[in-house]
């Protein structure tokens, strides 16, 4: 294994703040820490901001927010490549000493033609050569002139160049097919394979995890190294990421950037775990790890070479076996902000964390994300509930039978000297008897009554959580809605 003189691991998370970082982002960034974290290595964070045209507003923020959400600590940076734009053009100044480089004057018209007359020949785009042959002493006079240039690379024009990669074994580029790629622009700046390369050396990096996009880039980086006289790090191109219609993962498959993970409610370390199996695992079987377990074995040579799927009913599943492993104390911490985001304005804020704690008790089992929270518990928040009074005529019942019952277990409730699920299951059993209701008919009529749905949690435990003065209300509002209902339609049956 490769590694610098001291023996030690050092790996880099390098992103172009060019966009919210998305999931095959982190998903490189969790690969890189887990390799570092595993070897007792450094994880450094490298911010490639050279690409001035296409640097988005908050995106650097937004990828530190995503990579400390997710636990993903770095040992040193952020780094700012745009704060060390004297090194690279010093390197660019070095390569073009060496004639391994030079000054390029071709202005963008003339580069337009060139690839024009290309694409006629139906041949691939590259550079001409037309500045490869200017001597000394014409660069000097143009730079003496202002004429702006790039520092463009001297691509040997034959043989091979390969990359050793420690995923997909040796891949071979044939150097004609490869361009004379611009290492400074005009502006100073470098371009990405310039200050990746230079910024690679200097921080010692002893080996580079990146997206398998970049590998069309690698021979360059090769040859860079090879240039300056230095050895490369080693290179691990991970598979790529594809949407489950197997094309590349992108916005149309969903939520993509790691904020809207966060928002949607999954936890960071369902998504850690998750992100870790797209393109690495253990065996054919184990799928969750602890972020202890993860370190402990992962190895690069458990990192596939065929694309990974995003797979996002697993993922929802997975998120759901994290949240039922919560304590409730957790559960319910984790729950109270989504609640206070998605709960309707009706509802006071702040919430009252006790009452979350009891209501988070009952919905803890049946959640799969966060953000469904508030949808699946308004009804033990808000004032008054609305659904159509049918639904609170039992199956097989009558309006008049069913209201007996209703008002059995008001008159019951209203006396109930305990409240808690032991005693309303006493109190409200017997109403059954009284009206001829089986359990099953009468509980769906108080659910109904109680929560506004015919799904929810534990008849008699949402009742104790619900409370006294609630239900009672609310038993009695279910009664007189279903009065108003029968008079409207159904007068003539004089129930
Ligand atoms: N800045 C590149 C990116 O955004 C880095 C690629 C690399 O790791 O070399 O992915």
């Amino acid at each position: 294994m490769t590694s610098d003189s001291q023996g030690q691991i050092r790996v880099r998370f390098a992103p172009s703040p060019t966009g919210y970082p998305h999931v095959g982002n982190i998903r490189t960034a969790l690969f890189n820490w887990l390799f570092a974290r595993h070897h007792g290595g450094t994880f450094i964070l490298r911010i490639e901001d050279t690409d001035t045209a296409r640097r988005v507003e908050g995106a650097v923020e937004s990828i530190m927010d995503g990579l400390r959400w997710l636990g993903l600590d770095w040992d040193e940076g952020p780094v700012f490549q745009s704060d060390r734009l004297a090194l690279y053009r010093e390197a660019a100044d070095t390569l073009i000493r060496k004639g391994m480089a030079y000054r390029c004057f071709c202005s963008s018209q003339r580069l337009e033609q060139v690839r024009a007359e290309q694409s006629l020949q139906k041949l691939p785009p590259r550079y001409d050569g037309h500045c490869r042959t200017l001597t000394p002493e014409e660069v000097a006079r143009r730079l003496d002139a202002n004429e702006p240039s790039v520092v463009r690379f001297k691509t040997p024009l034959e043989g091979d160049t390969v990359v050793a990669d420690l995923i997909r074994g040796d891949v071979t580029f044939s150097n004609a097919t490869l361009n004379d790629y611009v290492l400074l622009k005009s502006d100073g700046y470098p371009t990405y394979h310039l200050a990746n390369v230079v910024d690679d050396h200097d921080m010692r990096i002893t080996h580079i995890m990146r997206a398998d996009e970049w590998i069309s880039s690698t021979p360059l980086h090769v040859m860079l190294y090879d240039a300056f006289g230095w050895t490369p790090p080693a290179f691990a191109h991970l598979p790529m990421i594809l949407g489950p219609d197997k094309a590349k993962l992108s916005k149309r498959h969903g939520a993509t950037t790691v904020t809207e993970y966060r928002d949607e409610g999954y936890l960071p370390e369902a998504l850690f775990n998750f992100l870790a199996l797209l393109g690495w695992a253990l065996d054919d079987k184990t799928e969750l790890f602890s972020r202890e377990e993860l370190v402990a074995a992962f190895s690069l040579d458990r990192v596939g070479k065929t694309a990974a799927v995003f797979n996002k009913p697993k993922l929802d599943w997975m998120n759901g076996v994290y949240i039922r492993a919560l304590p409730l104390k957790e559960f319910a911490h984790r729950a109270l902000p989504y609640l206070e985001r998605d709960l309707p304005a009706s509802v006071a804020r702040p919430l009252d964390a006790a009452y979350v704690s009891r209501v988070a008790a009952l919905v803890q089992e049946r959640t799969k994300v966060l953000s469904e929270l508030a949808a699946l518990c308004e009804f033990f928040f808000v004032d008054t509930l609305t659904y159509p009074p049918s639904d609170l005529v039992a199956k097989g019942m009558d309006a008049a039978g069913t209201r007996a019952a209703m008002h059995a277990v008001l008159r019951g409730l209203e006396t109930s000297e305990s409240w808690n699920a032991t005693s309303l299951e006493s109190v409200i059993r017997p109403a059954c008897d009284l009206t001829g209701l089986a359990p099953k008919q009468l509980f769906g009529v108080l659910r109904v009554a109680f929560t506004g749905r015919t799904a929810a949690p534990p008849l008699f435990d949402t009742m104790e959580v619900l409370g006294k003065t609630r239900c009672v209300k609310r038993l009695a509002d279910a009664i007189a809605l279903l009065d108003t209902h029968q008079t409207g339609t159904a007068n003539a049956s004089n129930v």
